[in-house]
């Protein structure tokens, strides 16, 4: 199939959904792809920041071939290794205890948001039953993790949204402390707000919400769906604000590029969720979870960790010169790891196609929001090429 081919079946047979690159990418190397008619691509979006050790790692492809021939799929009503291994590896590796396992991020919400109501009605709390979330925030497209997602644009036409949901400015610990009351069963936050234009919280305020989580007794959920698994240079964006959540969720890289979710909870949170309270008939698929257990193991190894946090500051340094060079046009420059976010004056939408036409791939993160989150792997002359094309697509 040719890129034109490709194109004209999509807008045939897919329900009108995506706004689509009109390129259909048919193979990937590292922070490299392909399309239909053999150009190639700088893949500064990494997927979409979900190939976290960039496209078709030799060491996650074999990892993955091998399960493929051992076995596939099992139900949750018996065990398979990879999944109890990953589980064990999640708890290892963070705060948490209990690990509920899906397939993707907004199935890892729904599951936090069900975990922290039972968690409250196991404790004869049955009355904490409501969410407090931020404006702009994002948390996926199902109806539970819809109604949590501060932008009424999402919304629209798809009510009536499960109640119990009220909004805050991300940032404002004030308003936290107003919105949290005795019906509260948990506020729910990103560590930074990706889709909603990559905005960082101001440094204290994730541990002020925790402390008004405690002195209230409503949950802290933090959703690590685009921040998890290595993207701003830690593991968890949590680490940084030394502040440990009740819950957290976690998505987009944890399979390189493979669908998989995860919930993960403290002990007394997780185990509200007794038997039979939820479930998911592909969760803890067997070759997802080896892709996330070979991901965490070629992170430590290939020193991902360190590379994102070097070449995070190299690309910001990169951007800022930039934005030196072209003046207002670039009107803010927000992120932290290798998750970077350049604002502009005025719409974007043509820019991420230019960007496209001259060998770049990124996308927007709300109107006018150029996103970047490539591979943690990526070196300083790709980040190069990456500012000079984005320059050139400015200019
Ligand atoms: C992408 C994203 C989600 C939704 O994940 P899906 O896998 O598309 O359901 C939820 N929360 C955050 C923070 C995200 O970035």
């Amino acid at each position: 199939m040719t890129n034109a081919e490709a194109v004209d079946l999509g807008k045939r047979v897919f329900t009108p959904s995506y706004k689509q690159q009109p390129i259909e990418l048919v193979r990937g190397e590292g922070a490299r792809v392909w399309d239909a008619d053999g150009r190639r691509y700088l893949d500064m979006l990494g997927g979409i920041a979900t190939c976290a050790l960039g496209h078709c790692h030799p060491k996650l492809v074999a990892a993955v071939e091998g399960q493929l021939r051992r076995i596939w799929h099992t139900s949750n009503g018996v065990y398979n290794e990879p999944s109890l291994r990953l589980a064990d590896e999640l708890c290892r590796r963070s705060f948490g205890k209990r690990v509920f396992l899906c397939n993707s991020g907004a199935e890892a919400n729904e599951a936090a948001l069900k975990v922290a109501r039972r968690f409250h009605f196991s404790k004869g709390a049955p009355e904490r039953v409501e969410l407090v979330c931020a404006q702009g925030s994002f948390h996926g497209r199902t109806l539970g993790a819809l109604a949590a997602t501060g932008q009424p644009k999402y919304q629209q036409g798809v009510g009536p949204l499960p109640a119990g949901f009220s909004f805050v400015p991300y940032g404002d610990v004030e308003a936290v402390r107003q919105a949290v009351g005795p019906r509260t069963a948990a506020v729910m936050l990103e560590a930074i707000q990706g889709e909603g234009g990559v905005r960082v919280a101001p440094r204290g305020y994730l541990a002020e919400v925790r402390k008004i989580c405690d002195a209230s007794g409503a949950l802290f959920i933090l959703d690590e769906v685009q921040t998890g698994v290595g993207r701003t240079g830690t593991l968890w964006a949590h680490e940084q604000e030394k502040v440990v959540p009740d819950v957290m969720t976690l998505a987009k890289a944890l399979g390189n590029g493979l669908p998989i979710g995860a919930m993960v909870a403290t002990e007394a949170v997780g185990s509200a969720l007794t038997p039979g309270t939820h479930a998911s008939t592909f969760g803890g698929n067997a070759v997802a979870c080896t892709a996330a257990l070979a991901l965490l193991r070629t992170i430590d190894e290939e020193g991902a960790l360190e590379n994102c946090r070097r070449s995070g500051d190299y690309l910001e340094g990169r951007l800022h010169e930039l934005q030196r060079r072209v003046g207002a046009r670039v009107a803010a420059i927000r992120g932290r790891g290798l998750l970077w976010g350049v604002e502009l004056d005025g719409d974007a939408a043509s820019l991420v196609a230019r960007c496209r036409e001259l060998g770049l791939i990124v996308n927007l993160a709300g109107e006018k929001v150029v996103r970047f989150a490539p591979s943690l792997l990526i070196e300083p002359a790709d980040l190069d090429e990456a500012v000079d094309l984005f320059g050139r697509a400015l200019a």
